[in-house]
């Protein structure tokens, strides 16, 4: 059973439990959570004074500053609907996604006012709030950016002047849209998901209690806690003692949902919104970071680092993966340079508005490597056959991955037809093709989209990536379908060498050839210097299909 409550109630929980303690932290500039709840409650209320209302549409087209928080917070405290944005996106698409989420306000910060100009020009944005520059956002001209949106321009400053530090009197019901959460746009354009604030407290508290070993309730005036038990202090979430560094992004799901269990959990989140591994590496040796969460292009950048191996990484309890597939070699390669964290790996999408599964992080859990753990609390997870959706599939057999739980939003916006296909009576069929081992533990082998169909018989692009991301000369490998008349599609696969050994295309596809049955062999091989990676640091295999395409003697490498 879960509090029943919108997301200001776990803001208030918060700030009522850990008041001085740091709650964000971007460069020199620090929120404690009264703070922080103060904050975004004058927000709340110069929104409100300047016109928006309940149901309106305010984006975030901030990269992670402490701002951020703030803004979001604000915005569903004062019972309208946020809608983030990845802040380095060009015009068009920004303004693809306003027009999509009929945005009446947008908040921005002071570099990139310009791009924000171009492509809100024309549509029905009344109210732009600049926020000031920090060390994630600094502004690049000392001009009045204010200016640049006329009417609509003002100021962070201009904006909470005279407010009150409690959140305006504004009852927000669990069922109204909290958040449109746009999807990492990794097979197509990203699309608008309905997140009721019931689907963000509720997920929010599955993971926080599951990384904690805490129990959620409510204090005596409606705010979320959490309440831990004796076996919690075996986990690497202690309530009020944890601080986690956020370099993922924050307009992105699993970025989100991070900085909403941090501070259900009482944690210091330290949020950057400009990625250097060597200062990420710094902070977290100067700040003890004890969690961190990411996707696989950030390990890979850390594990690319010179020196990684000499920095004193020793205060890391979890490195959480999610967002897309981990490799073996990452996998591996974490386990050494975080000598006393567990490593483990989420799985979620968008529209079960982050999180779905997750590797116990508990000291004594049982960790299963290759696995994305299992069902978060309250969630169901089926697996069915894709061609007959309604059927259950044998445990051990893949098929598709259908979710059932408080975490699953109410559908798409503006898309009907694919939200009937998708949300099923309470079900979401994820799009995902996966399987249950005998404890329950769930393996993902990749998108249905993704999966190539090789005279007849299926092959799972993630079975073979996983092989080879075991060969020593591969640091990663990405596998895409190229289609053949009369056989249908065959694997193709994308390599990036590991530095330090040769190799050869004959060599990988043998190593591979003795690890599979025929029909899956991989039939070319293409080294590269690097994957295409989406905003959200995904592999772009529709870029991996096009080129594939293109002709290309095996093995030659591609700029
Ligand atoms: P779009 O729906 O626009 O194509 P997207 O699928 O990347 O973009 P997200 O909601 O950002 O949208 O990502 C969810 C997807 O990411 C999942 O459906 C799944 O395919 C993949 N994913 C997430 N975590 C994992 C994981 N641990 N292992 C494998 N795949 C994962």
């Amino acid at each position: 059973d879960y509090p029943d409550a919108p997301i200001g109630a776990v803001l208030a929980g918060s700030a009522r439990r850990y008041r001085d303690r740091a709650a964000v932290r971007d460069g020199d500039q620090v929120l404690t959570f009264t703070g922080l709840y103060e904050q975004a409650a004058a927000f709340a209320g110069g929104l409100r004074a300047h016109g928006i209302r309940q149901g309106d549409v305010v984006a975030l087209h901030l990269p992670n500053t402490l701002w951020f928080a703030v803004a979001y917070y604000g915005i569903t405290l004062a019972g309208a609907t946020a809608c983030p944005a990845n802040p380095a996106q060009p015009a068009k698409s920004l303004r693809a996604q306003l027009a999509d989420c009929s945005a009446a306000a947008v908040v921005t910060h002071p570099q990139p006012a310009p791009v924000l100009a171009e492509a809100i020009e024309g549509l029905p944005v009344r109210l732009v709030v600049i926020v000031p520059p920090s060390e994630s956002a600094p502004a690049d001209r000392p001009d009045d950016r204010a200016k640049l949106f006329g009417r609509a321009g003002t100021t962070l400053e201009a904006l909470v002047a005279g407010q009150s530090t409690h959140p305006p009197d504004v009852l927000v019901p669990t069922d109204s849209v909290a958040q449109y959460g746009y999807t990492g746009g990794t097979t197509g354009a990203p699309k608008g998901v309905r997140i009721l604030h019931r689907n963000i407290v509720g997920n929010t508290i599955q993971v926080a209690c599951w990384r904690s070993g805490a129990l959620p309730g409510l204090d005596s005036e409606g705010g979320v806690v959490l309440n831990p038990l004796e076996t919690s202090a075996d986990y690497a979430l202690p309530l009020g003692s944890c601080t986690a560094l956020c370099v993922s992004p924050l307009f992105h799901a699993l970025g989100l949902i991070s900085l909403n269990f941090f501070l259900l959990c009482g944690a210091t989140t330290i949020l950057s919104g400009r990625f250097d591994a060597q200062s990420y590496l710094e902070q977290v040796e100067r700040h003890r970071i004890t969690y961190i969460p990411g996707a696989p292009a950030l390990w890979h950048a850390l594990l690319a680092t010179p020196g990684i191996r000499t920095r004193d990484l020793s205060s890391v309890k979890a490195v959480v993966s999610g967002g897309a597939p981990i490799d073996a070699y990452a996998l591996e390669k974490l386990t050494e340079v975080f000598p006393n964290a567990a490593v483990i790996e989420g799985y979620g999408l968008t529209e079960a508005t982050a999180t779905v599964s997750s590797g116990p992080i508990a000291k004594a859990g049982l960790h299963k490597p290759g696995s994305q753990g299992v069902p978060l609390f309250d969630t169901e997870l089926e697996i069915r056959d894709p061609l007959h959706p309604g059927r259950k599939v044998p445990r051990g057999k893949r098929g598709e991955i259908w979710a059932r739980g408080p975490q699953v939003a109410s559908g798409y916006l503006g898309r009907p037809d694919e939200t009937a296909a998708q949300f099923v009576d309470g079900w979401l069929c994820t799009g995902d093709i996966g399987h249950l081992d005998e404890d329950g533990f769930l393996y993902v082998s990749g998108r249905s989209k993704d999966m190539l169909i090789y005279k007849g018989y299926n092959v799972y692009p993630r079975e073979l990536e996983d092989i080879l991301g075991g060969h020593p000369a591969v640091l990663q490998a990405s596998v895409v379908g190229r289609e053949v008349p009369a056989v249908g599609e065959i694997p193709v696969a994308f390599v990036v060498p590991a530095s330090e050994r040769g190799t050869s295309a004959e060599e990988l596809m043998e190593y591979v050839a003795e690890r599979v049955t025929p029909y899956k062999r991989i039939k070319e091989i293409r080294f590269v210097a690097a994957l295409p990676l989406s905003p959200a640091g995904k592999v772009l295999k529709s870029e991996l299909r096009r080129l594939a395409r293109t002709t290309g003697d095996p093995g030659e490498p591609l700029s």
